[in-house]
């Protein structure tokens, strides 16, 4: 495991799950307002996904911002289950019917990085937890529901003992709210030149064809059209 000078007994302090892309990057830029620059801090999983260099726009980021960040190994998710996010001969659908998880699912993936990252966490006296997780944007990943991120708060608290806070500040915000977010965090320009979101590796605005691209893409034109409606209305009031 790389890590950098992260030690126990600094005050209050949250840890963000940080993966690059643009929704845990938004909360990385949530935790630094909410807890202080000086009190946050970040951990990445290589798990074996498509794109590695996913943790390289993270760990940017945080060099950016002068954060810690620590990166764990976890090869064995890849071998646990097929998937189109960890294996690179299974192509990601494009599209998917409403009734199964699309085939980029990695079964019980936050659930694993919270505990790993309470494990982590607890070692060093953090006690708050950061997830970009959506229900608003769950697309049939069940572990990104709010009921789950409460089901597994109680269980860390139990399984460790100890009384962690899990945070979700992107739980019912869709993509065009999280463009709203990362702009009131003045995390726009970050935002959008320096995470990957997309499923083929391309950093920033992405290769503009694959799912993920489309739901960035997608909430960035709902964004912009919101913030040019009420610019309207601003001047015709
Ligand atoms: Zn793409």
């Amino acid at each position: 495991m790389q890590e950098q000078g992260i030690s126990a007994g600094q005050g209050p302090t949250a840890l963000v799950l940080l993966s690059g892309g643009q929704d845990s990057t938004t909360c990385l830029y949530w935790a630094i307002r909410r807890y202080g620059r000086q009190h946050v801090y970040a951990i990445g999983f290589d798990y074996g996904q498509r794109h590695v260099e996913e943790l390289t726009c993270a760990q940017a980021i945080c060099d950016g911002l002068g954060i810690p960040f620590a990166v764990l190994s976890l090869p064995a998710v890849n071998d646990l289950t097929e998937n189109a996010l960890t294996r690179a001969d299974i192509a990601v659908d494009a599209q998917h019917d409403g009734n199964a998880p699309p085939n980029t699912l990695v079964e019980g993936r936050n659930l694993l990085f919270l505990t790993y990252a309470a494990i982590y966490a607890k070692a060093r006296g953090i006690r708050v937890l950061v997830t970009g997780v959506s229900q608003a944007d769950y697309s049939g990943y069940p572990d990104c529901r709010d009921i789950f991120i409460k089901s597994a708060n109680v269980t860390l608290n139990l399984g460790l003992d100890n009384p962690f806070v899990i945070e979700t500040p992107l739980m019912w915000r869709d993509k065009a709210q999280v463009w709203a977010l990362a702009q009131e965090l003045g995390a726009l320009d970050v935002i959008k030149e320096k995470t990957l979101t997309c499923y083929n590796g391309v950093a920033g605005e992405g290769c503009g064809n694959c799912p993920a691209c489309a739901l960035r893409r997608r909430g960035y034109i709902e964004w912009r059209e919101t913030c040019n409606r009420a610019s309207a209305t601003r001047h015709s009031g």
